[in-house]
């Protein structure tokens, strides 16, 4: 660990946001103030104008060579409490940045930007009036974002209001996740609710699971039918919710397509199918059957020695001879992921990846950058799992960019973790107008995505203000068939307080 001096006791969010900028350079730092064994020693000033003009400065000495950075920036209005606390913490960032990377020479292309949505800030300022132009201004100077990565989120912006002309107002509509929380076994990287279904099966819980289901998505539905709420996209999730068997899966299609209010206006329904190992030709018809043409089948990677360290327990072949199974049922709108970075994978298996995607042109292809979250084996056996430098990971970002372009594919939604390898991005592209509805719509937070299922959390977004309130199922399912009661009970409140009010309005 490296701990880092500095020379002010701050607030705890504020450490905590330094702290996020030291870990973007180092991998596990700790601010303290004033230790005698600290490896850098910052020194920070801040100050505010009474017009509002904020002024940060940061000072490092390494072996009497001294980096130093000044800041200021003039806001309009003093702005609320927690306004001027973001302020300050960004100008802190700001500065801390600068010198950190004057000072070890790597330059960070999301600069001090350290939230999961950034395309969102892109259209928190296009909904303000501002131009590209203004934007492309904010986003260089103030949060110090690179040339490109800043293109990206301009192309991205484009794309999603192309594909949702009405992106703007879809609060008032709803999206529906529906969590199914089985798989056939537990992948390493994994920290979704995801049960082995077999053991879960031999319990009676898969069973017992299902019934629960059946009851939330009817009273859901309910609720949305009573309150004339039209729902914009339906994502099942999980887990893997084509883990379950072929007549479970048409019996759930079958009441959501009676629950749901007008189902005939859902813009998208996608069905996870992310395990090879769990699709079936059966599965595939009851998929065809109920109209349902967005799945995903999930290689991940194209190497089996990968597969088998991730402890996916399926090859290569049955990922290529399940996606040409679905393609050739008909299924005319697959999504297929790979991660960049798993485990003792390089620059030569990205790219036969990349080659052996280039043979099934998926209509979509998303792909992320490992991360280590704190739940899973993989983070927790860290030592075990070579992973490729930060180096290596940015360049096989670069062969996804480019080959993307080169099949005709264009980005259209990104998002970021925290322990995301090379601090990057995950991107989803797509063939023109093959974009997902659903992806869009929650990594925006343009509308309410209620969550049915296990482990599915409902974002309940006010229509009027943007504000977000959670409310989280249970993640494991013999908690879910004792509580999913309550749970209905409780998300009926939560809505009705939201748009109740909001009619009212
Ligand atoms: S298939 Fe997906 S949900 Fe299931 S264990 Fe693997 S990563 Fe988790």
């Amino acid at each position: 660990m490296k701990k880092i001096e500095i020379n002010e006791v701050f607030k705890e969010d504020w450490n905590r946001v330094l702290n996020h900028i030291a870990n973007l350079f180092y991998e596990d730092s700790k601010i303290v103030v004033s230790a005698e064994d600290a490896e850098l020693s910052f020194r920070f000033q801040h100050s505010i104008d009474e017009d509002y003009t904020i002024h940060t400065a940061c000072n490092l000495t390494v072996d009497g060579q001294k980096y130093t950075s000044n800041y200021s920036i003039h806001y309009e209005t003093e702005g609320t409490e927690k306004e001027q606390g973001i302020r300050m913490k960004r100008a802190l960032s700001h500065v801390m940045l600068d010198v950190l990377e004057q000072f070890t020479g790597m330059i960070q292309q999301w600069g001090i930007l350290t939230g999961v949505r950034p395309t969102k800030l892109y259209h928190n300022y296009r909904k303000q009036g501002k131009s590209d132009e203004e934007i492309y201004a904010i986003l260089k100077k103030d949060f110090r974002i690179s040339d490109s990565k800043i293109a990206l989120m301009s192309e991205i912006v484009k794309r999603q209001l192309i594909t949702i002309p009405d992106l703007d107002e879809l609060g008032k509509e709803i999206s529906v996740y529906i969590g199914v929380p089985f798989c056939p076994t537990k992948c390493a990287y994994c920290t979704f609710p995801a049960y082995a279904i077999q053991s879960n099966r031999k319990a009676g819980r898969v069973e017992s699971f299902i019934d629960g289901l059946h009851i939330e998505i009817r009273a859901m539905g309910k609720w949305l039918k009573d309150n004339n709420m039209n729902i914009t996209s339906v994502y099942w999730g999980g887990g893997t919710p084509t883990s379950i068997e072929a007549d479970e899966m048409d019996a759930l299609y079958k009441t959501m397509f009676e629950a749901f209010p007008n189902p005939e206006k859902i813009r998208e329904i996608t069905v996870e199918a992310g395990r090879p190992d769990t699709i079936t030709p059966e599965k595939i018809e009851v998929l065809k059957k109920w109209g349902i043409d967005r799945i995903s089948v999930n290689p991940q990677s194209y190497t089996d020695e990968t597969l088998k360290a991730i402890g996916r327990h399926h090859t290569v072949q049955e990922t290529i001879e399940k996606f040409w199974l679905s393609r050739e049922s008909g299924m005319n709108n697959i999504n297929m992921d790979l991660i960049i970075g798993l485990p003792n994978e390089g620059i030569e298996e990205f790219q036969h990846s990349l080659d052996e995607s280039a043979k099934m042109q998926p209509e979509s292809l998303t792909v992320h950058t490992l991360s280590f979250k704190r739940a899973s084996e993989m983070t927790h056996n860290k030592d075990k799992y070579k992973v490729a430098d930060r180096d290596t990971v940015t360049k096989m970002m670069d062969m996804a960019s480019s080959w993307t372009k080169e099949n005709g594919y264009v980005p259209y939604y990104l998002y970021r973790q925290k322990n995301i390898l090379g601090n990057l991005e995950n991107v989803g592209y797509c063939k023109p107008s093959e974009e997902s509805i659903y992806n869009i719509v929650i990594m925006e937070e343009v509308q309410t995505i209620l969550g049915i299922g296990c482990g599915a959390s409902t974002k309940f977004v006010n229509p009027t203000s943007g504000k977000i309130t959670q409310f989280h199922n249970p993640k494991d399912p013999a908690a879910y068939i004792m509580t999913f009661e309550e749970a209905i009970e409780k998300k009926v409140e939560m809505l009705n307080e939201l748009y109740n009010t909001q009619v009212k309005q």
